[in-house]
């Protein structure tokens, strides 16, 4: 019953690297139709269904409309990139700040392959500067980029902010040979 299939993408890599846990406070970037955040929202019990762990809290941005979802809080219509997109999340987030920042974010693909994956890394470090202001100390951010040249460079500037950064390619993004995720942990923080 998940919104779409990349659920399992995040299932996966959460099975086997323990991003969420319960009681963590999510961001979840380019969040539509919302199925990464159903499975923050299982993860980190948001809605404090075990009432033998902490309850979590998930938020979800995305530029289209997200369908309500128990358990997790949406701005939809909001684009990332936008500066003033920083403040709305600071102040729906739990004491401003975020445990986890998910990104799954895809900008509309030209076709024009090199161009598509400049605009995602673009996104990417966007991000990392939000992340300035929203990440816990010891945090996590895993975020899809697509192969290309400047795929080393946002590697290089999460290495400089976390302290361990891995590539990972999901059983789940087979088919799609380009889209990679890189998992940062560790945020030195600022
Ligand atoms: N993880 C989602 C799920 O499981 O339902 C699927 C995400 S989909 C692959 C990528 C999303 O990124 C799209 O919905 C798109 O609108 C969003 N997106 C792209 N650029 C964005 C931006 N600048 N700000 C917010 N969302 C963005």
């Amino acid at each position: 019953q998940y919104r779409c299939r990349s659920a399992f993408k995040l299932l996966e890599i959460d099975d086997k690297l323990c991003v969420l846990r319960p009681g963590f406070s999510v961001l979840d970037c380019g969040a539509a139709p919302g199925a990464w955040s159903q499975v923050a929202v299982e993860r980190v019990n948001a809605l404090g269904t075990d009432a033998a762990v902490p309850t979590g809290f998930v938020l979800g941005v995305d530029l289209l409309r997200i369908s309500p979802l128990e358990g997790a809080v949406f701005l939809s219509e909001t684009d990332m990139a936008e500066p003033s997109t920083l403040r709305a999340i600071q102040s729906l987030l739990p004491l401003g700040k975020a445990d986890v920042i998910l990104s799954d974010m895809a900008p509309n693909a030209t076709g024009i392959k090199e161009l598509d994956h400049q605009k995602l890394i673009r996104l990417c470090l966007g991000l990392l500067d939000i992340a300035q202001s929203i990440l816990k100390p010891k945090g996590t951010m895993l975020c899809k980029f697509w192969d290309g040249s400047e795929a080393r460079l946002l590697q290089n500037r999460l290495k400089e902010q976390f302290q361990d950064v891995r590539t990972i390619k999901p059983q789940a993004s087979r088919k799609d040979s380009a889209e990679s995720y890189y998992l940062a942990r560790l945020y030195r923080g600022k």
